[in-house]
């Protein structure tokens, strides 16, 4: 098939989170099947500087912006085989700092900046010289393009196009603009409706994706109400709906190979992760001890992540031996009241307030145990990660936490993590004191960690899965 994949973020060229691992692996997991696979995305700051062989296509895109003009100039890269990288180049809107923020705010011209793209995304797909099967979006930044894209096809008399696909990374975020931002799209108003785009009386990106693509998904196994005020059109499109949940690129996160980690390791010699977790201790500036339990947390800074309850948990378990490690960035109150508790804690809690991806795999591969006690959790890579690097996850049984990781109550054979339901402090602080004990039996915490370390997410089926969903071959979720 002819596939493109459009995403506000791809990893290695851009990453906040998530989605960009996500989008960067199933292109590549694509390619490597056979099939012809673009990735459209924003050329942000710096990316031309690390990938210097850029190439541009010969057309730039003239985009109309309500009664404004502006252009794309659109730069590819073949990383891999079968693979191409399509960069869309505004300067006015992506060279910039940060993808969606700087400071803790949103970019206040965010939807011009999305519009912007999802009118690139749209008109590349026409531009392409063959014909496109099916165009992948992912959440709400590129969600215009469907209706874009259906609308232009529609009035040039061109048939149906390709069938388009969005996956829903966190139903949280929709690109929500007030109405005076839809001008920019220029689609005539009969667009802005309830049926459309509209969601109660504003621009809703995201809904914009839901209503026009053939199919949706969802990066979770759709067990529980999914909400944040889209339920009605989720059930509405419940027959063209399904769950996939995001597999691990083990190129990328692999103990054995990994170049960010001094001492490789893996299930056969976790001599290694001990050396690991002194090297991380030295980073840290902690006292390097292999007797003393050592917890890490890599994550975006905010209510999500349960930030409140792990900050809150931190301080009741104060009296307790063990030392923890955080890398994150997020809400300023956030970074401020973990740097505080790093001030209060020498030697015991330390903090880096940043992104840094090397860090992050160091520290999945130096912690004994990694925390992720999230308020909701679609999918959820890092709990992944820390299964891969034995660093064992400690969990709040939500979204694709609880479809992830196994407790010693639910199957004792394969346990491989510690989870935890109620979302409070205390609850959380129990699930430390059971990872503390965990680590004072020495046999059972090695047969955890085996277990954690041959956890299979593996992208083959995760891919299978979106084949099926592309094809029209899926069965939709019960
Ligand atoms: P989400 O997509 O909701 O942020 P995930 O667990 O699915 O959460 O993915 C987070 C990804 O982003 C992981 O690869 C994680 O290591 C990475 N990440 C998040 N914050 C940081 C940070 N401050 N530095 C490095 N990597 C980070």
């Amino acid at each position: 098939m002819r596939i493109l994949l459009a995403s506000s973020e791809v990893y290695p060229y851009s990453k906040t989170g998530g989605l960009a691992d996500m989008v960067g692996a199933l292109g590549k997991a694509l390619a490597r099947k056979g099939h012809e696979v673009g990735i459209v995305t924003p050329l942000y700051a710096g990316v031309r500087k690390r990938f210097p062989t850029l190439t541009p296509l010969r057309q730039p895109l003239d985009l109309p912006l309500g009664t404004g003009l502006a252009t794309a100039q659109v730069y590819c890269l073949r990383p891999a085989e079968r693979l191409t990288i399509y960069f869309v180049d505004q300067p006015r809107f992506f060279e910039r700092p940060g993808l969606y923020q700087e400071n803790g705010r949103d970019y206040p011209d965010n939807a011009e900046r999305f519009i912007f793209f999802s009118k690139a995304v749209a008109q590349l797909v026409l531009a392409l010289p063959s014909k496109l099967d099916l165009l992948h979006l992912h959440d709400w930044q590129p969600g215009l393009a469907a209706v874009l894209l259906k609308d232009e096809l529609k009035r040039a008399g061109q048939g149906s196009g390709p069938r388009i696909c969005v996956t829903i990374h966190n139903l949280a975020f929709q690109g929500v603009f007030p109405a005076d931002k839809f001008p920019l799209t220029n689609l005539p108003w009969d667009f802005f409706t309830p049926d459309g785009v509209e969601f109660y009386k504003q621009l809703n990106c995201l809904k914009a994706a839901m209503v026009y693509s053939d199919v949706i998904t969802t990066v979770e196994i759709m067990t529980e109400e999914l909400g944040c005020g889209l339920d009605g059109l989720l059930r509405k499109r419940h027959s063209a709906l399904y769950g996939i949940l995001n597999g691990v690129d083990y190129e990328e996160w692999n103990p054995m190979s990994d170049p960010a980690l001094s001492s490789p390791f893996s299930v056969d010699d976790l001599g290694a992760k001990a050396a690991n977790k002194l090297a991380l201790q030295e980073e840290f500036n902690l006292p390097p001890r292999a007797d003393i339990p050592l917890f890490g947390n890599v994550g975006r800074l905010a209510e999500q992540k349960g930030v409140d309850i792990l900050l809150r948990a931190l301080e009741e378990t104060a009296e307790l031996n063990f030392q923890f490690v955080l890398l994150g960035s997020g809400e300023t109150r956030f970074e401020q009241a973990y740097e505080d508790l790093a001030r209060r804690f020498p030697g015991r809690i330390a903090v880096k307030i940043g992104f840094d991806e090397a860090l992050s795999h160091r520290i999945e591969a130096g912690s004994d145990f990694f925390l992720m006690p999230s308020r909701f959790e679609p999918c959820g890579l890092n709990q992944m990660y820390g299964l891969r690097y034995g660093a064992i996850p400690i969990v709040r049984t939500t979204g694709g936490l609880d479809d992830t990781v196994i407790d010693i109550k639910e199957d004792a054979e394969h346990a491989n993590g510690i989870k935890f339901i109620e979302y409070s402090s205390k609850a959380l602080a129990k699930g430390i004191r059971k990872a503390l004990a965990l680590y004072g039996e020495p046999p059972l915490l090695a047969y955890y960690r085996k277990n954690a370390m041959k956890a299979d997410f593996s992208w083959e089926r995760t891919t299978t899965e979106y084949l099926k969903v592309y094809q029209g071959n899926a069965t939709a979720d019960p």
